[in-house]
Formats: structure tokens, sequence, C-alpha cells
């Protein structure tokens, strides 16, 4: 197994950019997050369990995030590629994929530090809607759906996710400080670390992730 990481806080346009990057690498697109929220609509144990602290913009124990990586990871054929979105979150879950790493025999090869402004996150993540059915995430000023409130692809209804209040976003970016950013230093000391200019479009970036990785 080889992987990619996507790391940078609420906002920083990891989906939208893991979206991008998957059609043109092949990578599997992995977000703790979706499965999260799948697991919570389908009414899971894990999902039950996880509901509250996402509800909050609190995070999930690292031992769930841990479980549910690791059998996501197994689904899959040994020499597949990864893109990690929204994982890991603390130093517990890299040590955590550190040791996936050798289980599965994996290298973690660059791990993109998404690099975009508060002011510019808060707008992000105020105006993002996604389709309730298909996930296709919109925005109201930078990408509008062609009819207010349903899918382009699908028809499905949009809907404001609950952890995109303004309030629960704050907690969401002082939580992102103290348990997420530390990651920086951490992936910076093996030299895997590789800081991307995030404030443009999601292809502007996209473009400038695939140059790192020669794709
Ligand atoms: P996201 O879609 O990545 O913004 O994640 C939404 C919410 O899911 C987060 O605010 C957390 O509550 C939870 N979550 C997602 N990924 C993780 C993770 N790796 N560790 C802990 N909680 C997570």
């Amino acid at each position: 197994m080889k992987a990619i990481i996507l790391l940078g806080g609420p906002g920083a346009g990891k989906g939208t950019l893991a979206g991008l990057l998957q059609g043109k690498t092949g990578y599997i697109h992995i977000s703790t997050g979706d499965m999260l929220r799948s697991a919570v609509q389908a009414g899971t144990p894990v999902g039950n369990e996880a509901k509250a602290s996402m509800d909050k913009g609190e995070l999930v124990s690292d031992a769930i995030i841990l479980r549910i990586i690791d059998e996501r990871i197994a689904e899959e054929p040994e020499n597949s590629c990864f893109m990690f979105d929204g994982f890991p979150r603390t130093i517990e879950q890299a040590e955590g994929l550190d040791q996936l790493f050798k289980k599965y025999s994996g290298t973690l090869t660059h791990v993109f530090c998404l690099d975009v402004d508060q002011a510019t996150l808060l707008k992000r993540l105020t105006g993002r809607r996604v389709c309730k059915s298909c996930g296709a995430v919109y925005h109201l000023q930078n990408k509008p759906p062609r009819k207010a409130g349903v899918c382009d692809i699908d028809g499905g209804e949009l809907y404001q996710r609950a952890d995109d209040s303004e309030s629960t976003i704050l907690n969401r970016l002082e939580v992102y400080k103290k348990q997420t950013a530390p990651l920086i230093a951490y992936y910076k000391k093996q030299g895997i670390l590789c800081d991307i200019d995030a404030k443009g479009s999601p292809e502007e970036t996209a473009a400038l992730v695939l140059d790192v990785l020669n794709v």
C-alpha cells in the first residue's frame, strides 16, 4: 500500500481537492468525515457514538477512527494507493497510522499541507451546501447549483452540514489548531511535508499537488 495525506483546517478544500485528484491519479479517497456521516445516517453503533462529538465540532475518539480506517484499508487490494482526507487529526492517530503502515507494508509518500487564511476558511464553510443523496459539494457563491437547493447531478436536496454553523465552525478551527496542527511538525520531521498554497480555485490547488506527485 502507498498513501498520501491531505492535511488542513476545516474549509481548506480537502474533500474537493480529493475529488479532483482521484480522477487524475487513481488514488482511493478515504474521508473519515464522510465515513462518519454515513454511519450517523445509517444509525450504526459507530455513528451513534460519533454523533454528539461531531455536532459540537469535537473530535471522535482515536480508537474508533483507527478501527474504521483499518477496516477500510483491509477492503482494498494489497497494492492500493490511498489518499487520506481529514485523517489523521491527532498525534495519536498519526502514530496509529504508522503502525498500520507496518501491518500492511505500506509507505506514506507525501503529506500535503493546505495553506488557507482564516477569513477564506470561514467564507468557504458558511457557504457550503451538500447533496443529501450523493454527497456532492456546492458553494452558494463559488459553485452554486443550477437550481437553488437542488443537486445538479441527481436532483437531491442540498443541505447545510450541522457542523457548518458559525459557532461550531469557530470550535472546529480551535480544535484544528490545538489537536491537528501539531501534525505539521510531526511530518516535517519525517521529511515528507509539502506546503501547498490552497487559496486559489480547486483546479489551481490540484495542479500544484499533481506537479509534486509528477502526474
Ligand atoms: P470533516 O468532514 O473532515 O470536516 O469531519 C467532520 C467531523 O467528523 C469532525 O469535526 C469530527 O467531529 C469528525 N471527524 C472526522 N475525521 C475525524 C478524525 N480523523 N478524528 C476525529 N474526528 C474526526
